[in-house]
């Protein structure tokens, strides 16, 4: 592997101290940082130079599914072929790494299939981001996302189904702790899951090294969640002050998903069943008020899309950044969100994450000054190369 020597205006280091280093050179040995460091350093003649406005670490979404696209019937593409739905994953993956994203975590999908994109991309078989995946969500019988789901009822038949994701090869697993907005004839404030159910599939999970997530609305689904143990939440609706405190003390993150929202808003009329709509407007409104009260609380906070859920778009996902800025974020909390956050709650930190030496090479070179203006993340002209593991994996000049 060539060594790589990037030069930039601004480097986003996410790290508590100088977290954004203005006219900086990182240098990339093998697939690790080597340096950072505020003048050019001494490398050997063949390395590739690369030049950026503003350089960022690899940006984390801990909410996708690839297993569905961003189109407006996804009961049908859940439907569709097993080996389709696989290669359509595949391109998602794709298609979001090249949007700068070198790191998710999949909130459900097929059975047994993102435990093996996972393993396929660590592999190198196929162009994605690394992958923290769930498997099946756990659900309560015709619970949301039962399309998705492992229908589970009482606390021994939810340890049971934990176990069944873990042995298909889960790293993650998703409770159903209150409806949602894309099951129909499910109310999305309404609990679920029962605090004993969800005890107990978090004990399981726990006991076995592995982290939770809930989906939940509604506030008696996510407060039952956070005392359950449950490591992140997911959307968060309405959730209220008592429940932000008790995450705050349990160190519990908040994926709050705007981006699903947005896409209710952004569907031609007619193409989305109205029962969906009509859900995905009240959740929207509630969503923001509720981020707005969780970022002035200090609530750890971690971006999660739900990339894959109607006109919510893989590889729009730093939509979710322009998003959060424009609800009030500061820019640089809101990398900080999208990077360091996101590799914490995955258990990559260690590795990924910062833009630090010894720490594998995750990188996005950006051609204009996204700290200024986030929103340009969005477009694919941004993107001058993404590099994953001291390999360039993306650059606009071949693939545009
Ligand atoms: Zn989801």
């Amino acid at each position: 592997m060539t060594d790589l020597l990037i030069h930039a205006g601004q480097v986003f280091t996410a790290t508590d101290t100088d977290a954004l280093l203005k006219d900086a050179w990182v240098r990339v040995e093998n697939d690790r940082i080597a340096q950072v460091s505020a003048s050019e350093p001494k490398t050997n003649p063949a390395v590739i130079r690369l030049e950026a406005n503003t350089l960022l670490p690899g940006l984390v979404d801990c909410h996708v599914h690839f297993a569905i696209s961003g189109g407006p019937d996804w009961l049908s593409e859940a439907r569709e072929p097993y080996a389709t739905a696989c290669w359509r994953a595949a391109k998602h993956a794709r298609d979001t790494l090249h949007a700068g994203f070198t790191l998710v975590r999949t909130l459900g999908g097929r059975d047994g299939a993102d435990p093996a994109m996972r393993d396929a991309q660590a592999r190198g078989l196929i162009e994605g981001p690394r992958m923290v995946a769930a498997n099946l969500v756990v659900c309560m019988t015709g619970g949301h996302g039962a399309w998705i789901g492992r229908e589970a009822d009482g606390p021994d038949d939810v340890r049971k189904a934990v176990r069944e994701q873990l042995k298909a090869g889960a790293d993650i697993v998703k409770f159903i702790a209150t409806g949602g907005v894309m099951t129909p004839n499910v109310e999305p404030g309404a609990q679920q899951l029962t605090q004993a159910e969800l005890e107990a599939g978090v004990e399981e999970a726990h006991k076995a090294g592995f982290k939770t997530a809930a989906h939940a609305h509604g506030a008696e689904g996510i407060k039952a969640a956070v005392l359950a143990g449950i490591d992140s939440i997911e959307h968060g609706s309405f959730m209220t002050d008592e429940s932000m405190d008790l995450m705050n003390e349990r160190g519990t993150c908040y994926s709050v998903t705007l981006c699903s929202g947005e896409g209710f808003f952004d569907a031609p009329p007619g193409v989305v069943a109205d029962w969906a709509l009509e859900k995905g407007r009240r959740v929207r409104a509630a969503m923001h008020e509720t981020f707005k009260r969780a970022y002035a609380r200090g609530v750890k906070l971690v971006l999660g899309t739900d990339a894959g859920t109607p006109f919510n778009r893989h590889g729009d996902n730093a939509r979710e950044l322009e998003i959060m800025v424009s609800l009030g974020v500061d820019p640089l909390d809101a990398l900080r969100i999208g990077t360091r956050n996101g590799a914490e709650l995955l258990g990559k930190l260690d590795q990924l994450g910062t833009i630090e030496s010894g720490k594998l090479a995750d990188l996005v070179l950006c051609g204009s000054d996204v700290v200024a203006d986030i929103g340009r993340l969005r477009t694919p002209e941004t993107i001058l190369a993404v590099v994953q593991g001291g390999r360039i994996v993306h650059r606009r000049d071949v693939h545009a």
